[in-house]
């Protein structure tokens, strides 16, 4: 990334819309920074979902949600854009001269002429399990998210949770695992439906209810055993690996405090996916209009108009679309 430099896009947030935002302004010529919070792309279908099949995105009978992000992230790849992690974008300021100055938590300043919300509603992170000793095996083997079960293969894996997130992990676990338990500090499951249990009871997994971790003991190189109580009997449970999940913690995306007008924190743009703020457009979850889906693919057509709307906004003569990519990697650069 280059110091002083004024992109022709900076777009906020690496979720699925994002990442096909900055391929797609490179068809339109735009040199471009992309801003991801996290430290992967993806957005909610990495975070949320990425072991789950997906069958409603154009040409893709089916495929799961680490396999599209993966096929979106080479897409985007192809088009170099810059890219920045691990930075949330705090503030977006105009300056008298039309250039937006976006500030993000880490002090920086990026330059651009354009910009292009793809945030969704924010940033999501995982509750932590609230034990002292938790943090000594986060970012070892205690895990807040299943990214991959491939991860997994041949381990012995307890999954620790109270609702329907857990059940899935589990079953998607059960694929490369060596064993999988589920534990259950209550005696039912919350927000699942009765044939997610039944599917559950026909499979391999260990389910163990009003059953309470209390206790983590491991080495450097990660936790192997679990203290549970049951009942106010006190057991042990080795382990290879533990996944936990409760709930999640929503982190706004200021758009208010960018001037940007939004409905129930969601911003409103016309149909050229512009928002109020000339120069600032935005996609995907982030935005709100009358019938709205929140979908992929309705976040890639968003996408796209957004990107020929700022095309637009930047250079009136241009064309208003691309009209055929066919002869794309010919006319590169
Ligand atoms: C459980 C579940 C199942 C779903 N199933 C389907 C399905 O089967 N089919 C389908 O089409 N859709 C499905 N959806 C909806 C789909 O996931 C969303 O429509 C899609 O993920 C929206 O993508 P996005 O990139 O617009 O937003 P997000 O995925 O929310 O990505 C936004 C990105 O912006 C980043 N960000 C936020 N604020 C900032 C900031 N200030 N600075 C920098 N970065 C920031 C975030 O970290 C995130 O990476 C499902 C959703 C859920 C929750």
């Amino acid at each position: 990334m280059r110091n002083n430099y004024i992109y022709d896009v900076v777009i906020v947030g690496g979720g699925t819309t994002g990442l096909y935002t900055s391929f797609y302004t490179k068809l339109r010529k735009m040199t471009t920074l992309l801003i991801e919070a996290t430290s992967d792309f993806g957005g909610k279908v990495a975070q949320f979902y990425p072991e789950k099949h997906i069958y409603d995105v154009g040409a893709h009978p089916v495929v799961s949600g680490e396999e599209l992000v993966g096929r979106l992230l080479e897409q985007s790849q192809s088009a170099e854009p810059e890219v920045v992690t691990g930075e949330f974008v705090e503030q977006i300021r105009k300056r008298e001269n039309d250039i937006f100055e976006v500030e993000t938590n880490s002090g920086k300043l990026y330059m651009a002429r354009t910009i292009i919300l793809a945030s969704g509603m924010g940033t999501y992170q995982m509750k932590p399990l609230r034990l002292t000793e938790a943090p000594l095996y986060e970012g070892k083997n205690l895990h807040y998210h299943l990214k991959s079960p491939e991860k997994f293969r041949d381990l012995r894996v307890t999954v620790y949770a109270m609702n329907r997130t857990g059940i899935d992990w589990a079953m998607a676990l059960e694929k490369t695992a060596k064993e999988v338990v589920l534990l259950n500090q209550q005696d039912y499951f919350l927000y699942t439906p009765p044939q997610v249990i039944e599917a559950l009871e026909k499979t391999s997994i260990q389910v163990k209810y009003n059953h309470k971790v209390t206790k983590l003991m491991g080495n450097s190189r990660g936790l192997h055993t679990l203290f549970v109580d049951q009942d106010g009997m006190e057991m042990m449970y080795e382990t290879d690996a533990l996944l936990y999940y409760e709930n999640v913690n929503l982190t706004q995306t200021p758009f208010i405090s960018w001037g940007i007008e939004t409905d129930k924190n969601k911003v409103l743009v016309d149909h050229g996916m512009a928002t109020n703020v000339p120069g600032i457009f935005a996609a995907g979850d982030a935005v709100q209009y009358p019938k709205k889906n929140m979908l992929i693919a309705t976040g890639f057509t968003e996408a796209i108009t957004a990107v020929n709307s700022a095309k637009l906004y930047l250079d009136p003569s241009a064309s208003a679309q691309v009209y055929s990519t066919i002869e794309y990697q010919k006319n590169r650069g």
